[in-house]
């Protein structure tokens, strides 16, 4: 069974762009797929959740409108999936690899500077 920062990171790095709204079941950030928006950790099945044990007290939205109060834990996953990008750029030797999983960490980077803007 994979994480979600797993998954996410997986996600980035087949260029799915990461939008800086969050999940309403995982609380994990949503991605953007070929056009959908789409939480790719629920898509991917059962996740152990560990991170997330207790449900998301955010701020609630009734507007929906795109200035809402971000959770914490939004900013967190991004990160966990960030960080595993950076493990695995370190560990990799082939520089064309590097260089790919460098753009994914870019695109989580610039997720969580649209969250504190
Ligand atoms: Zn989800």
């Amino acid at each position: 069974m994979a994480k979600p920062d797993e998954i996410m990171a997986e996600q980035l790095l087949k260029g799915g762009k990461m939008l800086a709204k969050s999940c309403k079941n995982c609380g994990n950030p949503l991605f953007e797929v070929k056009g959908e928006t789409t939480c790719v950790v629920c898509a991917s099945g059962p996740v152990q959740t560990e991170v997330h044990p207790e449900p998301l007290v955010s701020t609630p939205s009734p507007d929906q409108g795109n200035r809402t109060v971000v959770p914490d834990t939004l900013a967190k996953a991004i990160g966990g999936a960030v960080t595993v990008l950076c493990e695995r750029a370190a560990r990799d030797p082939n520089p064309a690899n590097s260089l790919q999983l460098m753009q994914a960490v870019e695109c989580g980077v610039r997720a969580l500077q649209v969250l504190r803007e």
